[in-house]
C-alpha cells in the first residue's frame, strides 16, 4: 500500500484497501480533516508527506492493528474517549451495563465502576447523572491516566482510585456496583483473534476459567453496598446463568438482560 503525492481525496479512497468505513477514518485522521470536508473536496490532493502518513496507516491497519488504537479515538454512548494500548477498547455491548446503572442510581447516589479501564462506563455514567457521586477504580496506573483524560474531556466529574479490586476501599459504601471485568477464559481462542490480540490482557482474561474476576466482585460487594443496592456486571455469552449462580445467596431480584445482539450480557441483583 503506497499512495503517491498528488493522489487526490477521492483517487486515495479508491486506493486504499480498507473497508470504505475505515478507509475514510484513517483519511481524515491521518489529514486532520473532517467527514464533511472529504465529501466537500474530493478532487484536494496530497502532498509526499500527507501521501506517507496516510499509507503507514493503512498498513498498521493491515498487520491487525485495531483502528481505534490507530486513531486513539472511540465513540461509546454518544462521548468521544481517548484509547491507547493500555485500556480495552470501549464495546457497544457495555453500553446495556451503563443503560441499567443510570436507571439504578438513586438521586445523588454513590456508584462505583470497578475495573475502569478508558473510564467509559463511570464516565458515561457521570456525565448522564451529574447528581451522583461516581468513583471509578483500577488497578492500571496506566489505565487510571487514560480514564482521568477521558472524564476532562467530557466533563464528567469522577473520583478515581488506584485499587487492586475491594482492597483501597476500605470502609466505603456504595448504591450501587458496577462492572465490566475480565471474563474471557484462559486459552480461550478468541484471545489470538482480530482486535483482541492487541488488547490488554488483563482486561480481557483472568487466566483462569472466564469466571474469577466475576466472583472476587460478587464476593467482595456485600461489604461495600448499602442494602437493597444494586450489583450489575458484563460478563460473556454463555456465562450468566453462572454468575446468576455467584449472586443466588446474597441478592435477591437476581436478573440478567441481553444486548442488542439479543445476548445475556449483564447480571445483577440487589443486595439482600
Ligand atoms: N467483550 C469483550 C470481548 O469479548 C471482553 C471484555 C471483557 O473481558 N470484559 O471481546
Amino acid at each position: 500500500m503506497n499512495l503517491q503525492a498528488g493522489t487526490t481525496l477521492a483517487g486515495a479512497l479508491a486506493q486504499l484497501p480498507l473497508d470504505p468505513l475505515e478507509n475514510r477514518i484513517l483519511l481524515c485522521h491521518a489529514l486532520g480533516i473532517t467527514r464533511v470536508a472529504l465529501i466537500t473536496h474530493p478532487e484536494r490532493t496530497l502532498d509526499a508527506d500527507e501521501a506517507a502518513r496516510v499509507s503507514a496507516l493503512a498498513q498498521r491497519r493491515l498487520a491487525g492493528e485495531p483502528i481505534a488504537y490507530i486513531t486513539g479515538e472511540r465513540e461509546f454512548f454518544g462521548l468521544d474517549f481517548h484509547v491507547t494500548d493500555a485500556v480495552l477498547i470501549p464495546r457497544p455491548d457495555t453500553e446495556l451495563l451503563v443503560e441499567l446503572a443510570i436507571e439504578r442510581t438513586p438521586q445523588q447516589g454513590r456508584a462505583l465502576d470497578m475495573g475502569t479501564g478508558s473510564g467509559a462506563i463511570a464516565v458515561s455514567l457521570a456525565h448522564a447523572r451529574p447528581d451522583a457521586g461516581v468513583t471509578a477504580l483500577d488497578v492500571s496506573e496506566a489505565a487510571l491516566a487514560v480514564a482521568r483524560r477521558n472524564a476532562e474531556r467530557n466533563r464528567a466529574r469522577v473520583r478515581f482510585l488506584h485499587s487492586d479490586w475491594f482492597s483501597s476501599l476500605h470502609g466505603e459504601q456504595f448504591d450501587i456496583i458496577v462492572s465490566n471485568p475480565p471474563y474471557i477464559a484462559s486459552g480461550d481462542e478468541h484471545l489470538s483473534q482480530g482486535d483482541l490480540r492487541f488488547e490488554p490482557q488483563g482486561a480481557l482474561t483472568d487466566h483462569a476459567d472466564g469466571l474469577s474476576a466475576l466472583r472476587t466482585i460478587a464476593a467482595g460487594a456485600p461489604a461495600h453496598l448499602v442494602r437493597g443496592g444494586w450489583l450489575l456486571m458484563e460478563h460473556g455469552y454463555d456465562q450468566a446463568a453462572q454468575v446468576r449462580g455467584l449472586l443466588a445467596d446474597q441478592y435477591e431480584d437476581v436478573q440478567s438482560w441481553r444486548d442488542l445482539a439479543g445476548i445475556e450480557r449483564v447480571t445483577g441483583g440487589r443486595l439482600r
